[in-house]
């Protein structure tokens, strides 16, 4: 089990089982949300999650027709997406979780759009956009 936060922990939330997929996300709206060069986040299946406190604290966005964003209204630390077309799965990102203590990013994703001042130097492929169907998401997670 594993349990996360954002930066004021007015919120909180824990997550069972395994993470799926790791990927780092270079698009641009990702590099925005984030204020960083990229977001490494995961994916979960929905019955994975659960808020502890703060479920009354989030605010969302709409970030684009499929995906909405969930963050702490009060703090604003980016928190879940949920995603219209896979409404069982969640996008969570990695540096709000406690405790982990070795993750395998399997793909650096949207590399097109990319930070011209950010370098990838390591080995991980990358890909033009969303690397796995649906399906290798859940396979992954089950
Ligand atoms: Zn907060
Ligand atoms: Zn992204």
């Amino acid at each position: 089990m594993m349990k996360g936060k954002c930066l004021c922990e007015a919120v909180e939330y824990e997550i069972t089982g395994s993470l799926g997929p790791i990927y780092n996300c270079h698009c641009s709206k990702c590099r925005r949300w984030h204020g960083s060069a990229f977001r490494t986040r995961a994916s979960i299946n929905k019955n994975q999650f659960e808020w502890l406190n703060g479920s009354k604290n989030l605010s969302s966005y709409k970030s684009s027709e499929n995906v909405t964003k969930f963050f702490c209204k009060t703090c604003g630390s980016p928190l879940i997406s949920t995603y219209e077309n896979k409404p069982e799965i969640l996008g969570i990102p990695l540096g709000g979780i406690e405790g982990i203590t070795e993750a395998n990013i399997e793909a650096h994703i949207f590399v097109g759009s990319k930070a011209t001042w950010h370098k990838i130097t390591d080995p991980v492929p990358q890909f033009e956009n969303w690397p796995v169907s649906e399906d290798a998401v859940r396979k992954t997670n089950t």
